[in-house]
C-alpha cells in the first residue's frame, strides 16, 4: 500500500527530526544552564542569580538549534573567514526562524543563552586549561559573538545598510581579532566577576591583534594601517594595500558592502 508506506516515510522522518532537535539542543543547554558552580570561586552573577527559564520549544530554541546545526557550539569548527557574517545573516533572516527577528522577547532570549554559553565555557575552560587558555581563539567564539552583535543590531536599528555596516565591521574586528577581543565583548555585555577577572588577565598577557586584509597575517592592531578611504579596511604595509586595490576600489566607499564577510554579490542582491 503506497499510502501506508508513505505513513510509515513520514513517521521515520518525523523520528529523525525529533532525535536531531534532541541532539542540537544538547550542544548548547547543558553550558548555558551550568552556572559553572564547581570552578567559580568568588562570589558571582553566575551562582546569584537563576538561569534564564528554556522554553521546552518557540522560535528561539529552534534559531538555538539551528545554529548548532551549522557548529555554532562546536570548538572544532572552521568557520571560513569570509563567509562569515553572512553565514549569521543568513540565518537570522532564514524563514524558517522568523520570530527571532521581528519578537523583541524571543530575540533577547537568544541574546541572552549566547552569551551565557561563551561565558560559562570561558570560565569553565581557562580553569581546566590554565595558562595555555589565553592563547587559544577558536573560530565559533567569534562566530557566536558576531551573532550576538547582529541580533542586538537588529533590535537596534531599522535601516539595514546601517546593520550590515555595523555587523562587518565589528565581524572585521572579531574574526580578525583574538581571544582578548571574545573576552571583552562577552564582559561588556554579563556582569559577571569571574569574566572581569579574566578579561583584566588577559589584556595583560595578549595583545590587540588584527589581520591584514591582504596577507592575512595577524600582527598586533598598532601596526597595521588603515584604508583612509573608508576607515574599514586594515593592511600590514603599504604594499599590500597596493596589491589589494583592485578588489578592494569596488567596494571602497561603500562601507556597507564592503566587508570581505559579506560577499559582493549577496549585498548587491540584498540591497535591492
Ligand atoms: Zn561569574
Ligand atoms: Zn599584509
Ligand atoms: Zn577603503
Amino acid at each position: 500500500m503506497p499510502s501506508r508506506k508513505k505513513a510509515r516515510g513520514r513517521q521515520n522522518r518525523a523520528k529523525k527530526e525529533a532525535t536531531r532537535t534532541v541532539e542540537q539542543r544538547s550542544l548548547w543547554e547543558p553550558t548555558v544552564l551550568r552556572g559553572n558552580p564547581g570552578v567559580v570561586t568568588v562570589p558571582c552573577e553566575h551562582t546569584l542569580t537563576a538561569p534564564p527559564q528554556i522554553p521546552p520549544e518557540g522560535p528561539a530554541v529552534s534559531f538555538m538549534n539551528h545554529i548548532a546545526g551549522l557548529g555554532f557550539f562546536n570548538k572544532a569548527t572552521l568557520f571560513r573567514i569570509e563567509p562569515l557574517m553572512k553565514t549569521c545573516f543568513d540565518a537570522v533572516l532564514s524563514l524558517r526562524l522568523p520570530g527571532v527577528r521581528k519578537e523583541d522577547k524571543e530575540r533577547s532570549l537568544v541574546i541572552d543563552l549566547l552569551l551565557r554559553f561563551v561565558r560559562n565555557s570561558f570560565v569553565r575552560d581557562a580553569r581546566i586549561e590554565g595558562e595555555k587558555w589565553y592563547y587559544q581563539y577558536h573560530e565559533n567564539e567569534a562566530a557566536i559573538c558576531c551573532m550576538i552583535y547582529l541580533l542586538e543590531l537588529l533590535g537596534t536599528y531599522s535601516d539595514m545598510i546601517v546593520v550590515r555596516r555595523r555587523a562587518a565591521k565589528m565581524g572585521n574586528k572579531l574574526a580578525g581579532g583574538n581571544r582578548r577581543d571574545a573576552v571583552k565583548f562577552v564582559a561588556k555585555r554579563l556582569p559577571c566577576t569571574c569574566l572581569k577577572e579574566l578579561h583584566s588577565i588577559t589584556r595583560m598577557k595578549v595583545a590587540k591583534e588584527g589581520q591584514c586584509h591582504n596577507c592575512a597575517k595577524q600582527i598586533p592592531r598598532s601596526q597595521l594601517h588603515v584604508c583612509t578611504g573608508c576607515m574599514m579596511v586594515e593592511y600590514c604595509c603599504r604594499e599590500c594595500q597596493r596589491a589589494d586595490w583592485k578588489d578592494h576600489k569596488q567596494f571602497c566607499g561603500y562601507p556597507e558592502v564592503m566587508s570581505r564577510f559579506l560577499h559582493s554579490d549577496y549585498c548587491v542582491f540584498k540591497r535591492s
